[in-house]
């Protein structure tokens, strides 16, 4: 306001401005024109005071001149008093040729003044040089003075005066007056110029004119007033004055309404621009005229209709984008909400917030379908009283195929758009249009959640006391369909939540069955160990027995044997030998599995000991015709371990080798120290090989080779005792074969600790 002040501090309307400018322009012009008339017409009445006081004098001296000349001073009296009839005339006076004032006569307050200054030597006025020097002048021209009444001839009238007033507007100090004089002369031969006169008079003027008289006979002098000329003009300056008054004051009021016929419309402009600068589009200038004025007018009136449409066209766009907004929103939140929730009602509580937060629903329901009983149940109520919930909430709606609106929605998964609720009434499940009416609702909308081909139920939802649209329905419809996919979502959560307990339950069961079978079964393992262990135990010491039994009597020490006894002596021996195998290997086998297998560690030297059984076993070899060698790298450092044990599992794979090899086959035992202090120790032989499918196998336990004879076939234990026993010594078995070229068996053992340093 103070900028506003400062900037403007003489503000003056366009209107004021105008209307000053033009008055002023009327003023002068007819302040111009006025004077220019009345100074026009001071100048002409001047001058027809001059012609007429001139005229006057003229007519005096020709009407009087017979007077004059008879000296006829009643006819003198009878011209001057006919001259006095005229307003402007205050004196005539007639002077002889001796200067004597033969008729003197005046009028009104200038008789009486003539009374004051006549008893002075030399009256004042009507002044007497006037009527002296037109006697002594020769021609006839009409001599002529202006007397402007002064203060001080008032006052020398006074002073000369009688004692006593003189009386006011006398003469008024300024008062002008006009003296004429003309001298009445002889005239020669002037005949001609009496023709207006009686011939009497004519033929006595003639005889005066001729005889010997003098060449003046007087003279006329006339006083005229400026008074009436004053006064004239004074009424026409007056009336002047008035007109001029009279234009200006109209002059002015046209222009004030001229102004104001434009400067209403231009204020009425202005302050619709204001308003427009406000954001108010609403008003509008009525258009009064087709100037420019009422262009601009129209040319306003569109730009604000053109704006007001654009403004509206502008508030409907950010209508639109704010209502996408919402809706975006909405969904954006709502997939949050079906994403971050399983559980069923949070997720329809959220959603129906959503609804009514951002959307601006009023009031929401959501109706489960059950089809089974053909009904549809209130699961979710917002926006209404405790009152109504509870009452909406206890409503069920039969679903029957009747064409109403929720058979429509719940059976044909059909959304509604109810714009008017008393038009649909028909349509509706009478209990819920009671509860609408009673609620308030005039339109509702409703979208059913569709799960895959099931329909679950349906949202309803209105807009309070504004229709619903098909844009609500279109967004609601869309929210439907996230939310019945959080349905799926959470429903499918539940499903396997269940499914997983059940799941937990039995693998529960399972568990606990399986450790009991396995309970039993290592009960059975430790039973057969025992058995086992029992059984080899109980049986070695027997057949020992029955092997030194069957060895003497072999020997003779029974007596001498026949050929035959002596076969099945032999054969006897060689199955006792081989259930003693084979029972030492399950006593093995049990000590192993019972984790009770004791190594006995002792320092050794591998050399020796491949040595002493190449040489235990040479008789065997040769037996078999083979040819049993070793090759072992010396010196070897020596190991700290179960010299039996190793011994046991170089036994046994020499053993295999010469049973899988045929007669005259060579069989190699070989040893070397390997860079990571381990030693290597092999035998290999050129016998049938190892298929590759039997490979992997042959280190478990009872297997035996599909294509070993039946001969070769042992318990399949050889090799799996050897396996673990290499193991516990801290190495590793394995086998390089082919078949048809034999195998080679490899086992490392760890070098003395000591001796790796
Ligand atoms: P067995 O006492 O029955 O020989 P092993 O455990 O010693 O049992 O051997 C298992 C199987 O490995 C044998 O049945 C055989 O098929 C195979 N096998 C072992 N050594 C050799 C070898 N040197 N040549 C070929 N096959 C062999």
């Amino acid at each position: 306001m103070g900028v506003e002040s400062f900037q403007r501090p003489f503000f003056t309307s366009l209107r004021t401005k105008l209307v000053l400018f033009i008055s002023l322009i009327i003023i002068g012009v007819c302040a111009g024109l006025s004077w220019y008339f009345v100074h026009q017409q001071a100048d002409s009445m001047e001058k027809a005071l001059r012609k007429t006081g001139t005229i006057l004098i003229q007519s005096l001296v020709h009407n009087g001149r017979y007077g004059l000349i008879t000296h006829d001073t009643d006819s003198l009296e009878q011209v001057v008093q006919g001259a006095l009839s005229v307003d402007e005339v205050v004196y005539v006076v007639v002077t002889g040729p001796n200067g004597k004032r033969l008729v003197e006569k005046s009028k009104g307050m200038l008789n009486t003044l003539r009374q004051f200054t006549r008893t002075s030597d030399r009256p004042i006025y009507p002044s007497p040089d006037l009527a002296t020097t037109a006697l002594t002048i020769q021609d006839n021209t009409v001599q002529s003075k202006v007397f402007t009444a002064a203060d001080q001839h008032l006052r020398l009238i006074t002073n000369r005066g009688k004692a006593g007033a003189l009386p006011t507007n006398v003469i008024r100090t300024g008062e002008i007056l006009y003296d004429f004089a003309l001298p009445v002369r002889r005239r020669v031969g002037a005949s001609t110029q009496f023709g207006s006169l009686s011939l009497e008079l004519q033929e006595a003027m003639q005889s005066e004119e001729d005889s010997q008289s003098p060449t003046v006979y007087g003279v006329f002098q006339v006083g005229l007033t400026k008074s009436y000329m004053l006064r004239t003009l004074d009424t026409m300056i007056w009336n002047v004055t008035v007109m001029a008054l009279v234009f200006i004051v109209v002059g002015i009021a046209i222009t004030a309404m001229f102004a104001n016929q434009i400067i209403t419309p231009l204020r009425q402009l202005a302050l619709v621009a204001k308003q427009i600068a406000a954001g108010d589009l609403s008003e509008s200038v009525e258009t009064h005229s087709r100037d420019e004025v009422g262009q601009l007018t129209t040319s306003i009136n569109q730009m604000t209709e053109s704006l007001d449409q654009r403004e509206q066209a502008i508030s409907s766009y950010v209508d639109t984008i704010t209502r996408q907004v919402s809706q975006l929103s909405t969904l954006n939140q709502t997939g949050a909400v079906i994403a971050s929730t399983l559980d069923v009602e949070q997720l329809l509580a959220t959603v129906l917030k959503l609804l009514g937060e951002n959307l601006g629903f009023t009031r929401m329901i959501l109706v489960f379908y059950k089809p089974e009983e053909q009904i549809g149940v209130v699961s979710q109520v917002t926006g209404l009283s405790d009152e109504m919930e509870a009452i909406v909430r206890r409503i069920e709606i039969p679903v029957q195929d009747n064409g109403g609106v929720t058979a429509d929605l719940l059976l044909r998964g059909k959304p509604a758009l109810v714009q008017d609720v008393e038009i649909a009434t028909r349509r509706m499940y009478p209990p819920l249009y009671k509860a609408c009416r009673e609620i308030g609702i005039i339109s509702y909308i409703a979208a059913p959640l569709k799960s895959q081909d099931r329909i679950l139920g349906f949202i309803g939802t209105d807009r309070g006391d504004k229709p619903c649209t098909q844009a609500d329905l279109d967004i609601l419809m869309t929210i439907a369909n996230h939310v019945s996919v959080g349905l799926d979502n959470a429903r499918a959560y539940q499903a396997l939540e269940e499914f997983n307990q059940t799941l937990e339950e039995r693998v529960q069961e399972r568990t606990e069955a399986l450790q009991k079978a396995n309970e039993q079964l290592r009960e059975h393992d430790r039973l057969k160990s025992m058995f086992v262990s029992i059984a080899s135990h109980e049986l070695r010491t027997p057949m020992t027995s029955m092997k030194g039994l069957v060895e003497n009597m072999l020997d003779g020490l029974t007596g001498t044997l026949t050929e035959r006894q002596s076969f099945y002596l032999s054969r006897v021996k060689r199955n006792l030998e081989r259930l003693t195998r084979m029972s030492n290997d399950l006593l093995d086998l049990s000590k192993i599995d019972a984790k009770v297998m004791k190594l006995s560690y002792a320092k050794f030297s591998i050399e020796d000991l491949v040595e002493e059984i190449v040489d235990v076993l040479q008789p065997v070899a040769k037996q078999t015709f083979l040819n049993l060698s070793c090759d072992v790298q010396t010196p070897l450092p020596p190991i700290l371990g179960d010299r039996d044990k190793v011994d046991q599992v170089f036994t046994n794979l020499i053993h295999n080798a010469m049973k899988f090899s045929r007669p005259g086959a060579s069989v190699q035992v070989g040893g070397r120290i390997r860079s990571d202090h381990m030693i290597e120790v092999s035998v290999r032989d050129f016998g049938c090989g190892i298929p590759p499918n039997e490979i992997p196998h042959i280190f478990e336990r009872f297997y035996r080779g599909e294509s070993v004879v039946v001969e070769a076939r042992g318990s399949g234990l050889g090799l799996a005792i050897s396996k673990s026993l290499v193991e516990l010594h801290g190495g590793t078995i394995w086998v390089n074969s082919h078949v048809g070229e034999g195998s080679q068996f490899f086992f490392t053992l760890p070098v003395m600790a000591n001796e790796n340093n």
